[in-house]
C-alpha cells in the first residue's frame, strides 16, 4: 500500500479538494494524510494567542470569520443537500469544541487541542466528499495512533500496533484519510509533530505498515538540480539519495525536512515528491540507491558569515578546536562549515544574533577574521572520494570566482564551497554549465 500526503495548500479550497479526491481515486488502496486547508493552522495560532492574552472577543471574531469561510467551502464542495448538511454538522461540531477552548484559562494543553482542529476538519471534508463520490472512504483518526513517548519522539512500535488494529477495523476500505501533524504525548494528551509536521506523519505511517513508497504531493515539479531564479536552463533531479537530500535540506531547497524522511529512510521505504499540478510528471525520487558518478544538484544559502581563528598556539597542540567549539557550543549558535589548517581554522554560522559575544571569546585564543554576506554553494551528488575527477570538476567550474573556503570529505555526497554572496549567480550558473549541460 502507499501513503500519499497532500499539504495545505493542495487541500486549500473546495476545488483543490475536489482535485486531490479526484487524483487519489484510481482503484489503488492507500493511507491518505491531509494537512489542514492553507492558512487555518496560523489563524488557529493566532486564535490562541488572543485567548492566552484573555481577549476573547477577538478569539470569537477571527472563530466566527473562520467558521463563515468552512461553510462557503461546505457550500462549494458538496452537490446534494445530504452532503451539505453533513459538512455543515461537520463543521458545527469542530467550531463548537474550538469555542469550548474560550471559556476557561487557556492552557498549552488548549493550544494543542485548537491546532489539531485544523486537520481534523479538512480530512472530514474530503472524507464525506469521497463518500459522496460513491467511494468506500473512511477516516483513520490520528489521535488514536499517532504517539510520541517521554521523549517526545514518535512511539514506533505503538503507531505500527494501534494503526493495525485501526486497518484490520476496516479491512474494505478503498480510500484511509488520516490526519498530518496531530498526535497524543506519551501522557495521552493532544499533541502536535511540530509545525510543517503533516510530512513526519506521512513518513511515520510508511514506516510502520511498510508502504511500497510514500508520496509526498506539493505545488513543484520535485526538487531542480539548481535555483531556477539565479540560473538558466535547470533541470529536475530524478533520483536523490536520502543522504543527498539530507544535503540539500539545510539549503532550504523545497524538499522534506531530514528528521522528516528518516523513518522512511530506516525502513527502505522510498518518498516521492510529485506535483498536484501536474500529477503525471514523473517527479523526484528519493530512497537509499545510489546512482553511481553522477553529480545531482547545486543549492546555495545566503547570509553566511566566516569566522578565521589564527594561532601559532594550534600548532601540534591539541584541544585547541575543542576551545573553540565550546565556545559556539556555550552561545547556542551552529557551525555549519569547518576548514582547518596547522595553524588556524576557518568555520561559518548562519546565526549571528551571539556573534559579538563569540568574537570577543574566540579572541583570547588567536586572531580573528570575520568575513561576512558570504554564501555556501553545496555540489551534492555521487562525490564518494574514490571516484575520481568530480571534485576537480566542480573546483574547475569556480576557476574565475574568488574562494574563501573548500569542504570537502565530510560525507560521501557533498562539496561545499563559500563565495562572496555577489558571486552566487555567477558561481550557481559556472557550476550548472560545467555539471549539468
Ligand atoms: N498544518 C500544519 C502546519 O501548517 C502541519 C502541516 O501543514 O504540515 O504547520
Ligand atoms: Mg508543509
Amino acid at each position: 500500500m502507499k501513503v500519499l500526503k497532500f499539504g495545505g495548500t493542495s487541500v486549500g479550497s473546495a476545488q483543490r479538494m475536489k482535485d486531490v479526491a479526484q487524483l487519489i481515486n484510481d482503484g489503488e488502496r492507500k493511507i491518505v494524510v491531509l494537512s489542514a486547508m492553507s492558512g487555518t493552522t496560523n489563524t488557529l495560532v493566532e486564535i490562541s494567542e488572543y485567548l492566552y492574552r484573555k481577549n476573547t472577543e477577538g478569539a470569537n471574531d477571527i472563530i466566527n470569520r473562520l467558521e463563515a469561510k468552512y461553510r462557503r467551502h461546505v457550500d462549494e464542495l458538496y452537490a446534494t443537500d445530504e452532503y451539505k448538511k453533513k459538512g455543515l454538522e461537520l463543521i458545527r461540531f469542530h467550531f463548537d469544541e474550538l469555542r469550548a477552548h474560550t471559556k476557561d484559562i487557556f492552557t498549552l494543553f488548549d493550544e494543542k487541542a485548537v491546532l489539531a482542529q485544523g486537520e481534523l476538519i479538512s480530512t472530514g471534508m474530503v472524507n464525506l466528499y469521497l463518500q459522496e463520490c460513491g467511494v468506500n472512504s473512511v477516516l483513520l483518526p490520528a489521535l488514536e495512533f499517532m504517539r510520541t513517548d517521554k521523549n517526545a519522539e514518535p512511539d514506533a512500535a505503538y503507531i505500527r500496533e494501534k494503526l493495525d488494529e485501526q486497518l484490520e477495523q476496516q479491512p474494505d476500505a478503498a480510500i484511509y484519510i488520516t490526519q498530518g501533524f496531530i498526535c497524543r504525548n506519551a501522557y495521552g494528551e493532544i499533541d502536535n509533530l511540530q509545525r510543517g509536521g503533516s510530512d513526519y506523519t506521512a513518513s511515520l505511517i510508511g514506516a510502520a505498515i511498510k508502504a511500497d513508497e510514500i508520496q509526498i504531493w506539493t505545488d513543484i515539479d520535485g526538487m531542480h538540480n539548481n535555483d531556477p531564479r539565479f540560473v538558466d536552463h535547470t533541470a529536475p533531479v530524478r533520483n536523490l539519495h536520502f543522504e543527498e537530500a539530507a544535503e540539500l535540506a539545510y539549503f532550504g531547497a523545497k524538499i522534506l525536512h531530514p528528521t522528516c524522511i528518516q523513518p522512511a529512510k530506516f525502513a527502505h521505504i522510498p518518498v516521492r515528491l510529485l506535483n498536484t499540478m501536474d500529477p503525471k510528471a514523473p517527479g523526484t525520487l528519493i530512497s537509499n540507491e545510489t546512482e553511481l558518478h553522477k553529480i545531482k544538484a547545486v543549492a546555495a544559502k545566503d547570509n553566511i558569515t566566516a569566522i578565521k581563528i589564527k594561532s601559532g598556539r594550534m600548532l601540534l597542540a591539541y584541544g585547541f578546536l575543542r576551545k573553540v567549539f565550546e565556545i559556539f557550543e556555550s552561545f547556542h549558535t551552529s557551525i555549519d562549515m569547518i576548514c582547518t589548517s596547522e595553524v588556524g581554522v576557518s568555520v561559518t554560522i548562519d546565526n549571528t544574533s551571539h556573534l559579538a559575544e563569540i568574537l570577543d571569546e574566540l579572541r583570547k585564543f588567536g586572531t580573528v577574521t570575520v568575513d561576512s554576506n558570504m554564501c555556501i554553494i553545496c555540489v551534492v551528488g555521487d562525490l564518494d572520494w574514490e571516484n575520481v575527477g568530480f571534485e576537480a570538476k566542480a573546483l574547475d567550474a569556480m576557476r574565475e570566482i574568488p574562494v574563501r573556503m573548500i569542504s570537502f570529505g565530510g560525507s560521501n555526497y557533498n562539496i561545499s564551497f563559500l563565495v562572496r554572496q555577489e558571486d552566487k549567480k555567477r558561481a550557481l550558473q559556472a557550476l550548472s554549465d560545467e555539471l549539468f549541460s
